[in-house]
């Protein structure tokens, strides 16, 4: 099992950061978990393209999670030779979200319709809406959402992938909930949002003091592992993010309550389990 974060930044823009994406991939699987700024850019580089995912899977509605989800379906519908249904997985509202970007497409479609002869339909989303228990997906590994709290994001879902006795959870953005705790219980990685609520406190600007209500600070995103037990935090969405390798102080604070092992993700870090030297 392989997790590669995509982009570990937030909405704010960031030369070195896409917006927040994960990819897990189990053998000829790949999942994307959330589709940010840039999201295919990363993909590209992890080896991967919108061709070969298996599935989307959106944590919540926050344009910064979903503003490059367009560009997936057009370049996935393109870039495939026979219909390839794009299955996206999410909280009730996905597919609300889902047919606006289709409509916003539609002259797009229908110009590149008019040019291809060998292209006959329209691209094809398949939304699955629930906020927790088994996602079906044909053939992929055992996936699990469990609701967690976000507001006034609401619905808002964690995932749990897992694979020959290893598991993965993301948790995207929240503050602790016992929907996380229960679906992390007993997972090897946990990748979650963590935001330096240590700084944040002494900016003075109310809209980003704003963004501590509803994220987990580093501190309590260490926390939650610790209660889970989990081997791997992998520390993502960094609000304000530093320099790209300076994570230093970011894993100092983690482990401060977190006995396991820290990587304060940049763009394209890699964790397997089981673990590869
Ligand atoms: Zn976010
Ligand atoms: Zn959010």
């Amino acid at each position: 099992m392989r997790v590669v974060t995509l982009g570990t930044g937030s909405p704010l823009p960031d030369p070195n950061r896409a917006g927040p994406s994960t990819l897990v991939s189990v053998d000829d699987q790949h999942l994307l978990i959330d589709c940010g700024r840039g999201v295919l850019m990363r993909l590209a580089a992890a080896g991967v393209g919108a061709a070969q995912l298996s599935a989307v899977l959106i944590t919540h509605l926050h344009s910064d999670h979903l503003t490059d989800l367009n560009d997936v379906i057009t370049t996935r519908w393109i870039s495939t030779f026979e219909s390839t249904p794009l299955t996206v997985v999410g909280p009730p509202g996905t597919q609300a979200v889902v047919d606006s970007i289709e409509s916003m497409l539609r002259a797009d479609t229908g110009y590149r319709l008019a040019h291809h002869d060998d292209l006959t339909e329209a691209p094809i989303t398949e939304v699955i809406e629930l906020t927790e228990g088994p996602v079906e997906l044909p053939g992929g590994p055992r996936i699990t959402a469990a609701p967690t709290d976000h507001r006034p994001v609401e619905p808002s879902v964690a995932y749990r992938i897992e694979h020959d006795g290893r598991a993965v959870v993301l948790a995207g953005d929240t503050v602790p909930c016992t929907g996380l705790d229960s679906l992390t219980r007993g997972a090897d990685i946990l990748v979650h949002t963590a935001i330096r609520a240590d700084v944040i406190a002494n900016i003075p600007i109310a809209r980003l003091n704003d963004v501590c209500d509803y994220h987990s600070s580093i501190e309590q995103a260490a926390d939650t592992a610790e209660r889970a037990g989990v081997s791997v935090l992998v520390l993502t969405h960094h609000v304000p993010a530093h320099p790209p390798g300076q994570g230093d102080e970011v894993a100092a604070i983690a482990s401060r309550n977190f006995s396991g092992r820290v990587v304060v993700a940049d763009d394209l870090t890699t964790v397997t389990i089981p673990e590869e030297h």
